[in-house]
């Protein structure tokens, strides 16, 4: 690992203020990505510092904001607030969000092991880098989300794990986090705290697709912090899931997923979210599957139409092809299972 200034921020002010500050230091070493990082779990910021993927000049930690109200999870008359500086565990296992929003407890509960949940930040949860095997050795030179302008290597390398919906001629990477899903689909807000102001970002907003420079990978601006997460209060978001499917059961990331939220009045959907996981470039709403479900019993047919709707600009590359048909998949049996559920 290559040396990096550390600084301990106190308040969310102070972190900030850390952050433009290293933005405006002379850079003393080969910065590939932003001159400075957050430091909250640490658990995709110090891995990929280690593999020297990410080189940070400077490193800021936040882990004292834990104590603010980055830190904490809140219900009210607006919905849920959810503190970035929340530990992947604290809200899986929170009776509250486990009863009204089921589905984001079962995207964090699905989530990589019990170690890591225990420690990781749900702000640097959203923000965790791609898998992809080229992207994380620097000893395959070519990928344009790491070295922009380098080429990809897995365009024709082996891209079983890559994404088909979202992607461009520049990266096929797939977007690994399993909250993101949820959240999109449940119109959730970012609160992000800048220099000289704060704002509300609409999750949908945050991502950015790869397109010509995927290394640029939000629309955060330099030194922005993420607070919290708002969602709003859904009602019916007591009848959601998450569904995963992966190599194997526990501690691996998803070939494909759905998070699903379903109103129904009789049989009929009278509205519904939907977003993929796993198949995507970036935290995936389908709103064209969504749409073809509205106002329509959820029998196969209906199921069938939405899922080729999902999947209608998929693109898939030599060994990826099958997270098409398997994501379809998951999608109908997600939302089967959600019509069991009783509200
Ligand atoms: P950090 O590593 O501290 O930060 C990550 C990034 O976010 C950094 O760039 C940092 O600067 C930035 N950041 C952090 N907080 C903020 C903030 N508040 N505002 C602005 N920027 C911020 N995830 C899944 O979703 N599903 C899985 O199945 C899964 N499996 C995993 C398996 C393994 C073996 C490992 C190592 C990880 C796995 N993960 C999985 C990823 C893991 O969940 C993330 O690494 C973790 O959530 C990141 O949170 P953190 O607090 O450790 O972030
Ligand atoms: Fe890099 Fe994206 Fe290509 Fe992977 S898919 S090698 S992250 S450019």
């Amino acid at each position: 690992m290559r040396p990096f200034i550390y600084e301990r921020a106190e308040s969310i002010e102070a972190a900030v203020q850390a952050q433009i500050a290293a933005g405006q230091r002379p850079k003393n070493i080969a910065s590939v990505h932003a001159p400075g990082q957050y430091l909250a779990g640490g658990t995709t910021l110090i891995d990929l510092m280690k593999l020297d993927v990410m080189r940070p000049q400077t490193v800021t930690d936040i882990n004292a904001l834990e104590r603010s109200p980055a830190g904490t999870i809140e219900f009210s008359p607006k919905g849920l607030r959810l503190g970035a500086m929340v530990r992947m565990a604290a809200a899986a296992d929170h009776p509250d969000i486990r009863e009204n929003y089921p589905v984001i407890a079962q995207s964090l509960q699905l989530a990589a092991s019990a170690q890591l949940r225990n420690m990781a930040s749900l702000g640097g949860n959203v923000l965790q880098r791609t898998r992809c095997t080229y992207f994380r050795d620097t000893s395959y030179a070519s990928c344009n989300k790491r070295e922009p302008g380098s080429g990809c290597a897995a365009m024709d390398g082996y891209n079983r794990t890559h994404a088909v919906l979202g992607v461009s001629d520049n990266c096929i990477a797939a977007y690994a986090g399993d909250f993101a899903h949820a959240l999109i689909a449940l119109d959730a807000q970012v609160e992000v705290a800048g220099e000289n102001r704060d704002r509300l970002v609409p999750f949908a907003m945050l991502h950015r697709p790869p397109g010509d420079t995927p290394h640029i990978e939000t629309n955060l601006a330099p030194g922005e912090l993420i607070t919290a997460f708002l969602v709003p209060p859904i009602p019916w978001a007591r009848r959601s899931l998450y569904l995963k499917v992966r190599d194997r059961e526990s501690y691996e990331f998803a070939l494909a997923s759905a998070a699903v939220a379903l109103d129904l009045d009789g049989g009929v959907a009278r509205n519904v979210r939907i977003a993929l996981g796993g198949v995507s470039a970036l935290p995936w709403r389908a709103h064209a599957a969504e749409e073809a479900l509205q106002g329509k019993p959820l029998d196969d047919d209906s199921l069938n139409a939405a899922a080729e709707a999902a999947f209608a600009d998929a693109r898939a590359r030599e060994h990826n092809a099958f997270k098409v048909a398997l994501g379809k998949r998951t999608l109908v049996r997600a939302l089967r299972q959600a019509a069991t559920m009783e509200l």
